[in-house]
């Protein structure tokens, strides 16, 4: 048995809790969130938001790529946000290797060579957060009048720092 049949059981009870509401497609707060997958940071209630607020793009880091990068375009020329937030968080797994290692590690357990394949790990996550944010503030498919801010979460206290 996966793990999946437990989530059908759970969302019957979620379909109860929900009950049918049609929510505009445009988010309400106009706001678009970067940030990692991790599990121990649920983002809507850390940041106090309810279903049809904000748009939450999820990665290994919360890194700017070019595929977050698509979907923000999306997010804002589509759906109407103005607004981007670069959420990174303490004890990241992006900060539990280098490339050259990892490689080393896919090239042993896989077989695979992805040697000069970016993976984005980073040691310092104020300055990873920086680094995202920069890349956005650069970007011609981000419009200048975009407010981006950065913060980094506490996976142990739930608080968010501001990253200046
Ligand atoms: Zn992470």
């Amino acid at each position: 048995m996966s793990y999946f049949e437990n989530f059908i059981n759970a969302n019957a009870a979620y379909v109860d809790l929900h009950g049918t509401a049609h929510l505009p497609i445009k988010p309400k707060t106009r706001v678009a969130i970067v940030t990692c997958m991790d599990s121990r940071l649920h983002v809507a209630p850390a940041l106090g938001l309810a279903l049809g607020d904000a748009h939450i793009l999820r990665n290994a880091g919360g890194r700017v790529t070019d595929d977050v990068i698509r979907s923000l375009v999306i997010s804002q020329q589509q759906l109407g946000t103005r607004e981007i937030v670069v959420l990174h968080h303490t004890d990241c797994g992006a900060q539990s290797f280098t490339n050259e290692d990892f490689a080393a590690q896919l090239q042993q357990d896989l077989g695979v060579d992805v040697e000069g394949q970016d993976f984005l790990p980073f040691t310092d996550v104020e300055a990873s957060v920086r680094e995202d944010v920069d890349i956005l503030r650069q970007s011609p498919l981000i419009p200048n009048d975009v407010t981006i801010s950065g913060a980094v979460y506490d996976v142990d206290t739930g608080r968010i720092t501001v990253v200046e």
